[in-house]
């Protein structure tokens, strides 16, 4: 007898229809002998609705009352899964996340898993039942209801793993895997047989969404190995795990691609030292995420620095810096919001020259110009015009030979 996780992500449980395919499957892996935790989300679609409401009551909605709201997605679908399971006479228990322990810490809509505290849980399950538990949602210190940011229920399943000591960890999904790219952008997309958690990761923060990228992080760190497959068939899914060696082999893994980026120009700043260290200072001390930052000193004593950010925070980053430019003695800035981020991914980049350049000259062959360059170990990130977003992935992708043709 195995103890298995199973996370079934919003699509999987869109609709009545879907929860009772739901419900079979758990049935099924229970037949077999197992002991099964299930998280589920919310419906694809309620979580987004719910914020809109909240928006269309406030524009800038009260955090501890917006995840008060967000909580209600996830609180549906286990209490409907639980009674799909008992119609097929499946005993089955539903909890939210804090009725489930997980404690987390204060940061509203966005909290980090503290630790899991199941042992009302356990009671349950080695009473024979199957366990339903809210994907997204835990309880802070001060007994408040929070969320673990968008796809959260990622998280809460890799950590209930992890918590269990569970033998298996299967995320279901919409799609048969983890894929070379977004299979709804570039048909040729090929399912990855198996992935290292450090290109998960690289992936999931650059714009795949189909993990969320501090769910891989946990399960790096605690060596959570995981598998993403689809509720709707019976293919064997991708393996996300520790990196072996024959990995390296391949150069590129995958393509991901971020079309919610802003760029910022910083210019005219007086070129003197200190002067980096008080624009990024501000946006840090106004939690803004900056990414792809690039300096350029120009004639006249005047400094340039361009980065991105989240298309969301650009009209923050632009009213951050206004006070740095008093203090500094000069300093213009300009957002652009129609950037997007198109990344390659792989560990095989440590030990394999010229990826940068393959990279740029399917760019330029497909017309796209480039305007902000990062690399990593195991990345290499362009900024490029939005609206050529989906051309350069289709290019990027083709020129490493990612395709299934
Ligand atoms: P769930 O609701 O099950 O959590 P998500 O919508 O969060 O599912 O994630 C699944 C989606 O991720 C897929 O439908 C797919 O469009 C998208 N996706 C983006 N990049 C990739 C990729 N490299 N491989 C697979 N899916 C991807
Ligand atoms: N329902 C939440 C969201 O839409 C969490 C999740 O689906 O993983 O972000
Ligand atoms: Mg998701």
């Amino acid at each position: 007898m195995a103890l298995i996780v199973q996370k079934y992500g919003g699509t999987s449980v869109g609709d009545v229809e879907r929860i009772k395919n739901v419900a079979s499957r758990i049935r099924a892996t229970r037949d077999e002998g197992h002991q099964v935790v299930v998280v589920v989300s919310a419906r694809a679609g309620v979580t987004n609705e719910l914020i809109a409401r909240a928006k269309a009551v406030h524009p800038r909605p009260d955090s501890r009352e917006l995840d008060m709201l967000l909580a209600v997605g996830e609180q549906e679908t286990i209490a409907l899964t639980a009674m799909a399971l008992h119609a097929i006479d499946v005993p089955a228990v539903s909890y939210t996340g804090p009725q489930a322990g997980i404690i987390t810490d204060q940061v509203h809509t966005k909290a980090k898993i503290r630790n899991i505290v199941p042992t009302a849980l356990r009671a349950d399950l080695d009473a024979g039942k199957v366990i339903i538990v809210a994907g997204f949602q835990g309880l802070n210190d001060d007994g408040q209801i929070t969320t673990l940011g968008r796809g959260g229920s990622d998280l809460t399943a890799i950590a209930l793993a992890a918590a269990l000591h569970a033998d298996k960890c299967e995320i279901y999904t919409d799609v048969d895997g983890v894929y070379t790219a977004d299979p709804r952008h570039v048909k040729d997309a090929r399912k990855l047989d198996e992935i290292s958690y450090d290109e998960m990761l690289e992936l999931a923060s650059q714009g795949s969404k189909v993990m969320q990228s501090r769910s891989v992080e946990f399960a790096k760190q605690y060596g959570v190995v995981f598998e993403v497959r689809s509720s709707f068939n019976h293919n064997p899914g991708t393996i996300v795990k520790e990196e072996v060696a024959y990995m390296e082999k391949v150069v590129v893994r995958g393509v991901a691609v971020d079309r919610d980026q802003a760029k910022v120009v910083v210019s005219n700043l007086p070129d003197k030292p200190g002067t980096a260290a008080a624009v990024l200072g501000a946006l840090g001390d106004a939690a803004i995420n900056v990414d792809m930052i690039v300096q350029n000193v120009g004639h006249g004593g005047v400094a340039e620095i361009t980065f991105t950010v989240p298309k969301d925070d650009a009209h923050a980053a632009v009213k951050a810096l206004p006070p740095v430019f008093a203090r500094a003695g000069g300093g213009e800035v300009v957002a652009y919001d129609n950037i997007a981020k198109v990344s390659v991914v792989g560990v095989g980049m440590r030990s394999h020259a010229g990826v940068a350049a393959t990279l740029f000259r399917a760019l330029a062959e497909a017309d796209v110009n480039i305007e902000l360059i990062s690399t990593s170990e195991i990345k290499v990130t362009v900024a490029v015009d939005r609206a050529k977003a989906d051309v350069a992935q289709r290019a990027v992708h083709a020129a490493f030979g990612l395709g299934s043709a």
